[in-house]
């Protein structure tokens, strides 16, 4: 009888990871043919600026809804699909329809994608950009690129080189996650980003939390001086949306704003928030 523990902790953990492996090894399966199988769909969160209250574009998120696991979160299947180099098509898919959505919306809404350091690194990343706006007739001037900061793009010079070129094109370039990486700072050295989007954990932090305050105040003024536009992601009740104003972000997005909206619900809430508008306006005593 075997008293090592290397004995019994191989009884215990075998089955287990072979369980893991087999659901990731499926899952794998599963992603390679979600785009055939026209399982991926594209929601838009509202992007509200914070001086005229009104939403100025919308920020595409990916879902994909799986046939028997239901809907499976970005953040799950995002790196799977970078690690297979799905990414690549399924970016474009992205990119092609979050473009030819944004087209039918009225001037000046524009819309927000997401892009992955590996798509971005492609040698034909310009020309999938060109062809995304031309054949969907959406102005450059209304597509914003987010990109997640990552070593990627700092160590590859191509990367930012696309980068500029797709800010010549008139496309606006947004940090996403600001914050959270380990070199936030020298991204913004490296690269005139038009926008930077301060993390979520930032904005939701306790309110009694000072330093994150500090944060999100400092970053807004590091903005400023930059020339950068700043939003604030994340913000969920009106004690945070009040610190945001305060902080002098230039923007902000998410849950109190909206959730994160079917395409055919867009126009819905555009309409509701005119009204709102509206009212707010004529509430408001003269020169106030
Ligand atoms: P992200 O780009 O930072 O997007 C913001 C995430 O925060 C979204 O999660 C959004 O639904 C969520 N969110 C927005 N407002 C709130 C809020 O008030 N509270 C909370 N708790 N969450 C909020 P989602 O859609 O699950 O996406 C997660 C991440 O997956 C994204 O983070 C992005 O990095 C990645 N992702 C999503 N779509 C794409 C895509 O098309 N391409 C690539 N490469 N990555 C994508
Ligand atoms: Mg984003
Ligand atoms: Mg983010
Ligand atoms: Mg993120």
């Amino acid at each position: 009888r075997s008293r090592t523990t290397g004995s019994r902790s191989y009884c215990f953990f075998e089955p287990e990871m072979d369980r893991q492996m087999k659901a990731r090894r499926e899952l794998e399966t599963d992603l390679r043919r979600a785009l055939g199988l026209r399982q991926f769909s594209l929601v838009y969160q509202p992007q509200r600026d914070l001086a005229s209250g009104r939403t100025s574009g919308f920020e595409a998120l990916l879902r994909w809804n799986h046939p028997t696991r239901g809907p499976v979160s970005p953040s799950e299947f995002i790196p799977i699909a970078e690690e297979l180099r799905l990414i690549v098509p399924i970016g474009e898919w992205v990119l092609r329809t979050a473009c030819h959505e944004a087209a039918g919306w009225q001037e000046p809404l524009t819309v927000a994608v997401n892009v992955s350091a590996i798509q971005i690194g492609m040698p034909n990343f310009a020309d999938t950009l060109k062809q995304a706006l031309h054949s969907s007739g959406l102005p450059a001037s209304r597509l914003e690129l987010e990109i997640t900061e990552s070593a990627l793009i700092a160590d590859h010079p191509a990367a930012l080189e696309t980068l500029h070129l797709a800010r010549k094109m008139g496309v606006r370039v947004s940090m996403d996650d600001f914050g959270t990486g380990y070199s936030s700072l020298s991204y913004l050295r490296s690269f005139p980003f038009d926008k930077i989007k301060i993390d979520q954990s930032f904005v939701r932090a306790d309110p009694h939390d000072s330093n994150c305050t500090a944060i999100v105040s400092a970053i807004a003024a590091l903005g400023r001086s930059l020339g950068m536009m700043t939003l604030a992601e994340g913000v969920e009740s009106q004690e945070q949306w009040r610190r945001i104003m305060a902080s002098g972000c230039t923007a902000a997005q998410g849950f109190l704003v909206s959730y994160p909206l079917p395409p055919e619900s867009i126009g819905d809430f555009l309409a509701e928030e005119a009204k709102r508008n509206c009212t707010m306006r004529a509430d408001r005593p003269e020169g106030s």
